[in-house]
């Protein structure tokens, strides 16, 4: 809100009308002495009519009033990664406030409460924002676009992969510091995305997750059974059908969990949850792990496992995240550097590189689409959920009893090209 939409934005939030508050000083009542087209209504001479009416039940003048207070006070602030969980307590609080405008009916008591939530929450983004030294955080991300765009000069664009990753979270951070980029920072940050490797210490170890979480499954007779019936399972029409497919995810995702020794999370088949384009989702307010068990590709086995193991790779990262900033994660712990660029990129608002409509639009989508596959996050979860889910597929077929039966050449296991994840 800091381009001159503010009015706007609260009268789509609120429905309040400022210019209109400000153009009859602050009255908000209506004045029907005249009809829509400001025709004087013809009187009865001896009933006298009232110059105006009560308001319909809803907020009062001077509520209106500060929530005008309160929305110029969120326009002052600029919104950094420190103040990210306040930001989203300040948006819930908003929510609430609109929910109680629209409610049928008008509770005056649970508004004023809402209001105050929403007041307190405000205060609270004001003081941890007023804390930021914006300042030196511009000064920094100035400094590094200016070295980004000097190796740019240089032709030596190339040398930023090989900058360490303590190094490069603290560039990642440098260019988020200081508010959500623009368009140009964006571009810079995206530069750096596709310049990242994964730390090789933590390649290392993540590789032997891969296999130990195959391992973990290759004896369990469920899902090799599982497995071999997943083609004939029908989420659509049968409900029993999806709660078989759910039960093998969640052993798949709790295998994986027990591998990276966090706790396990539930797969829930809720297509509402994910967004349209996408078929699963970690979701980090409520740790579940979403699916669409009813989108195409859903119906592969290995497609479904790694969109699961996938998932949960995002669930493992957020621990790591957890651990990290909790200091439980010492700087020679081998999953230390990843974890540090995981917590970059995560970063809120602005690190995470969400995936264009249509990656094929222009060069700005292209660009958008190698970046979200390459940024931290996605860069591991796109590799331990397509590694992981090729180990348990072939560790899977190797315990089955017996090959099925070749249906008109081809056998009922093939297994058809893991789908792209789109889900942060
Ligand atoms: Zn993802």
């Amino acid at each position: 809100m800091t381009d001159g939409t503010q009015d706007e934005f609260i009268k789509s939030v609120f429905g309040v009308d400022v210019a209109k508050l400000r153009a009859d000083g602050a009255n908000a009542t209506v004045d029907i002495g005249g009809d829509a087209s400001g025709r004087v209504s013809r009187r009865q001479p001896h009933r006298p009519v009232p110059p105006r009416v009560a308001q319909a039940p809803g907020p009062t003048e001077d509520q209106m009033k500060e929530m005008v207070q309160i929305m110029k006070i969120r326009d002052g602030i600029t919104v950094t990664f420190d103040v990210a969980a306040e930001d989203k307590a300040f948006g819930a609080a908003i929510l609430a406030v609109n929910a109680d405008r629209h409610a049928n009916p008008f509770d005056p008591a649970k508004f004023q409460a809402d209001l105050k939530t929403l007041k307190g929450a405000t205060d609270r983004l004001k003081a941890a924002a007023d804390k930021v030294p914006l300042k030196a955080r511009q000064k920094s991300r100035d400094d590094l676009l200016k070295r980004i765009a000097d190796l740019n000069t240089a032709g030596k664009l190339d040398d930023l992969t090989k900058i360490p990753p303590q190094q490069k979270a603290q560039m990642i951070d440098d260019l988020l510091g200081a508010g959500e980029p623009n368009p140009d920072q964006r571009m810079n940050l995206e530069l750096l995305y596709v310049q990242t490797p994964l730390d090789s210490g933590f390649e290392t170890a993540d590789k032997k997750h891969q296999q130990e979480t195959a391992d973990k499954l290759k004896g369990d007779k469920d899902l090799i059974a599982a497995r071999q019936n997943w083609k004939n399972l029908d989420p659509k029409n049968k409900a029993q059908d999806s709660a078989k497919m759910l039960t093998s995810l969640q052993r798949i995702a709790d295998a994986q969990s027990d591998t990276f020794g966090i706790k396990h999370v539930p797969v829930v088949d809720d297509s509402k949850k994910i967004p349209k384009g996408d078929f699963a989702l970690f979701s980090d307010d409520d740790d579940k792990i979403y699916v669409d068990l009813q989108k195409q590709g859903m119906n592969d086995f290995a497609a479904a496992s790694e969109a699961v193991l996938h998932e949960n790779a995002h669930h493992w990262q957020h621990e790591l995240v957890k651990k990290l900033e909790a200091k439980q994660l010492k700087p020679t712990d081998p999953l230390f550097n990843e974890a540090r660029l995981f917590q970059a990129n995560e970063r809120r608002p602005g690190g995470y590189i969400k995936p264009p409509p249509d990656p094929k639009k222009d060069d700005q989508a292209q660009m958008d689409e190698i970046a979200y596959e390459r940024q931290p996050v996605e860069l591991h979860a796109i590799k331990a959920g397509k590694e992981t889910a090729q180990l348990l597929d072939a560790a899977l077929q190797a315990a089955s009893p017996s090959p099925p039966p070749a249906t008109g050449g081809q056998g009922s296991n093939a297994t058809t090209p893991p789908p792209a994840k789109r889900s942060p």
